[in-house]
């Protein structure tokens, strides 16, 4: 069921329009200030957003703008409801990110054919990202999601770990059982990786065999412990039809004003050592230590 999150400080006004959305089979939450919206957003990831913009502690274009900077909130449709119908308003709105922009007071049928907008829109973008075969993130989202996770990191200051997995010898699954093996494959690893993941971490299938796994606020001694557990997990699972299997992993911890591009090559360059290390291993690229001072 898709998740309407409803944003605004007064209370009648999320009642009469969660009386109007309930007749359209959605999943219904409310948020009554700002704050509360962005925690909504990174807890339940609601699909469509409603948005009051005049609240008392942050205002609904800082919050729109605040909620496109996560990422459920890449997807989610917002659409901005407000007492300003002047065209300055209304161009903020949708600059901060909004979708569609209507005022107050709204009649309820308008309101019910933008949800209709809306879950259309989010069913393309749903699509669009999500890898068909697995149904998690795929390749598309990856190159959405990778540059601005660095950039939180960045600012934020806090650790970020970028490990690529790749299947050892899944080649050989298809050679036997044929591609619709290998199918079913990918798709319980993605399962396994799904469940291995945090919350707050980001995972995608980025091509083939290979799955990236963005680990969130996790420095080298927090990735270390996490890939190792995932490693050993996949290498006790049973594949129903093809038994065991192993991973090589490379991992890569951002340096200071990395970017995306140098910390996947080193991730990339982690995971050939892997392979060429022997198999079901992980490798770890770390800065060069600074050589030992001889007297
Ligand atoms: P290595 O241990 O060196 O990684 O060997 P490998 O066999 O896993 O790697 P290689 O790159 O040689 O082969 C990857 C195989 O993955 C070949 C390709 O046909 C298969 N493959 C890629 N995408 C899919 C897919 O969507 N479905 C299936 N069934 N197979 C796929
Ligand atoms: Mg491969
Ligand atoms: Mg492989």
């Amino acid at each position: 069921m898709m998740k309407v999150l409803i944003v605004d400080d007064q209370p009648e006004l999320r009642h009469v329009l969660r009386i109007c959305l309930s007749a359209a089979g959605l999943e219904i939450l409310e948020a009554g200030n700002g704050q509360k919206a962005l925690a909504a957003v990174k807890e339940h990831s609601p699909e469509i957003i409603i948005l009051d913009v005049m609240m008392p502690d942050l205002n609904g274009t800082e919050v729109c703008s605040r909620i496109r900077q996560t990422a459920p909130g890449t997807s989610a449709y917002i659409i901005m409801l407000s007492a300003r119908a002047e065209v300055t308003s209304r161009v903020c709105g949708l600059e901060s990110g909004a979708d569609a922009y209507l005022t107050k007071p709204f009649e309820p049928q308008e309101i019910m054919a933008q949800l209709r907008v809306g879950i259309r829109a989010v069913e393309s973008r749903k699509s669009f990202l999500t890898d068909s075969l697995t149904g998690i993130l795929g390749r598309r989202a990856f190159d959405a999601l990778f540059g601005q996770t660095i950039a939180r990191s960045h600012r934020h200051k806090v650790p970020l770990s970028l490990a690529i997995i790749d299947i050892d010898n899944f080649k050989v699954i298809n050679d036997a059982g044929g591609h619709a093996a290998g199918d079913k494959v990918l798709r319980e690893f993605a399962q396994l990786l799904r469940a291995e993941a945090r919350d707050s971490d980001l995972y995608f299938r980025w091509g083939g065999e290979e799955f990236t796994w963005l680990l969130s606020d996790t420095d080298l001694n927090g990735a270390r412990i996490a890939t190792e557990r995932f490693r050993e997990k996949v290498a006790r699972h049973q594949f129903p039809g093809v038994g065991q299997l192993t991973v090589s992993i490379g991992v890569a911890i951002l340096e200071e004003l990395e970017d995306g591009t140098s910390l996947s090559a080193r991730a990339d360059a982690a995971l050939y050592r892997a392979k060429d290390g022997g198999r079901n291993r992980i490798e770890f690229d770390q800065p060069q230590a600074p050589s030992a001072i001889t007297a």
